[in-house]
């Protein structure tokens, strides 16, 4: 009797970590890279001061794709793809940044089979122009954004801070959904909003929890280029200095909490070291 009574606990047990493994599989997420144009920047010491003054140097932009079985999500939606008709790119801001995109949002989402109504949930890191591009073709997504962001965008101070409002102006209200703080955005650990104010006011950043390669922190602009998460350099243009550097022990605490890796949008090496769509991680 007792022999039985073991043996069913122990069947029990194997049948509840089957079922744990089977749960985790049906969440199986594919992240992909995605190249939404790149930015020469005259002198990059306007992104570190104090360090590299007069020297120029190129930011990758990056935007990834997460295929979710409850739906698409767009993190970043980047420079605009009217930029791919200028062959050799734009001077903006006084000559500052040469912006170039070289392939469409739109074509490396057709080269995976979808269209923009195709995607459910756009997430932004922060409401910089560079991270925007392409917000009003998404016209079936709910845009998910931090609440003080979502009050900067809309305010009268929205282009002080080199937010670009034609970018989503055009975007029904009801497709907005404020988030405080942290936000899981499928209730199931595999995505997470992460507030990372300061950069902006309400910047976020999201960690992303993949079956095989692990946790991956998509950082939005906490940092812009490898160097600087070195030396945790906080650029000229940010709205809170203090706020900022909180943020940045913030997640360096989570990387060690979930032996995750961080990718740095902007970091043209990362770029170039990761696999771009239509492959990806998973
Ligand atoms: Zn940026």
């Amino acid at each position: 009797m007792r022999l039985l009574k073991k043996m069913a606990v122990v069947s029990f047990l194997i049948i509840s970590a089957w079922k744990v493994q089977a749960d985790n599989s049906n969440t199986r997420i594919q992240l992909h890279l995605l190249d939404c144009g790149t930015i020469n920047v005259k002198d990059i010491s306007l992104f570190s001061p104090g360090g590299d003054e007069g020297f120029s140097k190129t930011l990758a932009n990056s935007c990834y794709l997460i295929v979710h079985p409850k739906g698409n999500l767009l993190w970043d939606t980047g420079l605009s793809d009217q930029l791919v008709k200028q062959k050799n790119g734009v001077l903006v801001a006084d000559g500052m940044f040469h912006l170039q995109v070289k392939r469409t949002l739109a074509s490396q989402l057709a080269d995976l089979g979808l269209a923009a109504t195709d995607i459910d949930y756009v997430a932004i890191s922060h409401f910089h122009f560079d991270h925007t591009g392409n917000m009003a073709q998404f016209k079936n997504a709910k845009f998910l954004v931090q609440e003080p962001e979502l009050a900067a965008a809309f305010s009268d101070q929205a282009r002080a801070m080199h937010f670009d409002p034609n970018d989503y102006k055009s975007i029904e209200k009801r497709q907005f959904v404020g988030v405080s703080g942290e936000y899981d955005v499928f209730a199931d650990e595999r995505l997470r909003l992460i507030p990372t104010h300061g950069h902006t006011p309400g910047h976020q950043s999201l960690l992303v929890n993949l079956s095989e390669t692990g946790a991956v922190i998509l950082s939005g602009d906490l940092y812009h280029f490898e160097k600087n998460m070195r030396h945790k350099r906080v650029p000229a243009i940010n709205t809170d200095k203090a706020q900022t550097l909180v943020s940045m022990n913030n997640i360096d605490a989570l990387l060690k909490e979930v032996e995750g890796q961080l990718w740095i949008q902007h970091d043209l090496e990362t770029f170039k070291s990761l696999k771009k769509s239509p492959d990806y991680y998973q």
